[in-house]
């Protein structure tokens, strides 16, 4: 494994001390109990040695989003006990690797997928928790593209969320969603509130919302979420389409 400066440690150390600092604060401005918000660290794009510093700083829950990156990074850091959470879009030709790693599986947004990692999990003889993946986008506006982005409508979240629950293997965790980009975070992370509340109406252990990123944690965490995935805000300049 290659070798991190002195230096870069210390961008790192400063870079969670810095998050952690901010998600307390946002837990204290939305009068939630300290602690009660998660902290996934995502490491997409950087080197399977920062990801051991992350890991010597306390970090014990990463986010990756595509599979050939994040399979060879958890090979290396085998012997640590790093949690891995795939958050990327998956391909169901995918699934059957993800499962050999991953925990968490937060981007599940159709039954297919589903299919495919409880075929990947069985196998693996592994159990991964399921997000499902929830799309913010105001209706209609997912017919001008950003389709790329993934996610069950808000109408489509109870059918993928009972796939998930009937599938050997998998256990239902509750939803993920990322802001639509240029647009207010406060009420589209208000209706993911929505969504989940629905949804542990019909399956109560659906706890977890996972949304907030480093440019809009302190709304997501207004809204409710029990996790937030930060990686910039970490580990500093990403290159962009990382
Ligand atoms: C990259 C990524 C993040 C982290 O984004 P930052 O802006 O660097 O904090 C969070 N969630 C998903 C799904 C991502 O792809």
């Amino acid at each position: 494994m290659s070798s991190v400066s002195p230096e870069r440690r210390r961008e790192i150390a400063e870079g969670l001390d810095a998050a952690r600092s901010r998600i307390a604060a946002a837990e204290d401005a939305a009068g939630r109990p300290r602690g009660s918000v998660g902290l996934v660290v995502v490491t997409k794009t950087f080197p399977a040695a920062e990801v051991a510093v992350l890991h010597d700083l306390g970090v014990r829950r990463v986010g990756e989003n595509r599979d050939q990156e994040a399979s060879a990074k958890a090979a290396e850091l085998a012997d640590r006990d790093l949690v891995w959470h795939f958050i990327g879009q998956l391909q169901t030709n995918k699934a059957k690797s993800v499962a050999r790693y991953a925990s968490v599986v937060e981007s599940v947004d159709r039954p297919k997928v589903v299919a495919a990692l409880s075929r990947g999990a069985t196998a693996a003889g592994r159990e991964l928790q399921c997000l499902v993946q929830v799309s913010l986008e105001e209706s209609g506006d997912e017919l001008d593209g950003d389709a790329a982005r993934g996610g069950a409508l808000p109408d489509e979240v109870p059918e993928v969320a009972a796939a998930i629950k009937d599938a050997p293997g998998l256990s239902l965790g509750g939803v993920m969603a990322v802001a639509p980009l240029g647009a207010d975070p406060g009420p589209a992370f208000a209706r993911l509130a929505e969504v989940a509340t629905r949804l542990q109406g019909d399956h109560p252990e659906a706890s977890v919302i996972s949304a907030g990123m480093s440019q809009d944690l302190e709304a997501a965490v207004q809204h409710g979420a029990t996790h937030v995935r930060l990686g910039s805000a970490i580990l500093g300049y990403r290159p962009p389409f990382g």
